[in-house]
C-alpha cells in the first residue's frame, strides 16, 4: 500500500488543480490519498471524485496554521468531515488576514529593493483567500531575485529576513478541537521543521496529546532522512500514531517526488493501521 496523506492543490499553494493533483499521485504508485490543502477544504469535492474515478482510496484532509508559544505550526486533519461547522468557520478565520499580510510582504519587500511584488505574487494566486508566502516565493524566481525557492526562504520570508510579517493564526487547542470536533484525527506536521529548543519540542508534543491530538508526520518530504528515524522514535515515545506524506506542492519542486518517497520505518503504527 502506498498512502501519500499530505499534497497542496491550487486551491491553497499548490499549481495543479486538485484532479490533476489525484492523477500525478495515481501516476507514482499512490494508492490511499489525501489533498491538504492550507486552512481550505474548497478542493475536497473534486479531490474525492478524481481519486475515486482512479481507483484510489481517499482521505478527506486539512493542514491548519497554528501560531504556538510564537511559532508557526501546522496541523494535518486527517479523516474529517469537511462539512462540520465549527471546522469551516473556523478555517474561514484562519484565511482571514493573509490578503493584508500579503500587502505588507509586498510592502517590505520593496524596501529590501524587490518592487511590484503584490501584484507579482497575485499572478500565482488561484484561491483569492489564500495568499501564501510560497506566491511570493514563485514570483521571485520568476523574475530571477533568487535561483530557487528554498533560496527564496533562506534570504526572505522568513523570520529575521525582509518580508517576514508575524501573523496570528488559530491556537493548538483551536485547531485540534475543530479536527475531533469533525470526527478526524489530529497530526502534527513534519515536526523537524520546526526552529524549537528540545525543551520546547517536548512542550509541543505533551500538549498537543493532551488535547487529544493522535499522530505526528514521521516521513515526509519536508524531513531529511535521519529526521525519519528521530521521529520514528519520538511517535514511540510519546505514543503518537506515525503519517506519511510527500507535502507535495508542484512538480519539480517538491524536495521528494512521490515515487521517491520511503515507506514508514518498522516499529511505527501507521495512523492508517484501523481504517481499512
Ligand atoms: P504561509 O502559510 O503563507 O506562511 O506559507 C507557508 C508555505 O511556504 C509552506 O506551506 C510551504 O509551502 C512554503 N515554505 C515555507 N518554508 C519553506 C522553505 N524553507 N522552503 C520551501 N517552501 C517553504
Ligand atoms: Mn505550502
Ligand atoms: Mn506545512
Ligand atoms: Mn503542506
Amino acid at each position: 500500500m502506498n498512502v501519500d496523506l499530505h499534497c497542496h492543490s491550487n486551491v491553497s499553494d499548490g499549481v495543479l488543480t486538485p484532479e490533476a493533483v489525484a492523477t500525478y499521485a495515481h501516476q507514482a504508485g499512490v494508492n490511499v490519498w489525501s489533498l491538504t490543502d492550507h486552512d481550505e477544504v474548497g478542493g475536497t469535492e473534486r479531490a474525492r471524485a478524481a481519486a475515486t474515478e482512479l481507483g484510489m482510496r481517499y482521505v478527506p484532509g486539512v493542514e491548519i496554521s497554528v501560531t504556538w508559544a510564537g511559532n508557526t505550526i501546522h496541523v494535518v486533519g486527517l479523516q474529517i468531515d469537511t462539512a462540520h461547522p465549527a471546522l469551516v468557520q473556523g478555517l474561514a478565520a484562519t484565511r482571514r488576514g493573509r490578503d493584508a499580510r500579503g500587502r505588507e510582504i509586498a510592502e517590505q519587500l520593496a524596501l529590501a529593493g524587490v518592487p511590484g511584488a503584490y501584484e507579482g505574487a497575485r499572478k500565482y494566486v488561484d484561491n483569492p483567500d489564500l495568499m501564501s508566502r510560497t506566491h511570493f516565493a514563485r514570483f521571485m524566481v520568476e523574475t530571477g531575485v533568487c535561483a530557487s525557492i528554498p533560496e527564496v526562504f533562506r534570504k526572505f520570508l522568513t523570520e529575521g529576513k525582509p518580508g517576514y510579517v508575524p501573523h496570528r493564526w488559530a491556537s493548538l487547542p483551536e485547531a485540534v478541537g475543530w479536527i475531533r470536533g469533525a470526527g478526524g484525527i489530529a497530526v502534527i506536521a513534519h515536526p523537524g521543521r520546526y526552529k524549537l529548543s528540545q525543551t520546547a519540542h517536548g512542550a509541543l508534543f505533551d500538549e498537543f496529546k493532551q488535547l487529544g491530538g493522535a499522530a505526528i508526520e514521521v516521513v515526509t518530504g519536508s524531513h531529511t532522512p535521519d529526521q525519519y528515524e528521530t521521529y520514528a522514535e519520538q511517535a514511540r515515545r510519546y505514543g503518537f500514531l506515525a503519517s506519511r506524506g510527500t507535502d507535495f506542492h508542484a512538480p519539480g519542486e517538491s524536495r521528494v517526488e512521490f515515487s521517491l518517497l520511503p515507506p514508514l520505518p518498522r516499529g511505527v503504527t501507521p495512523v492508517w493501521h484501523d481504517w481499512f
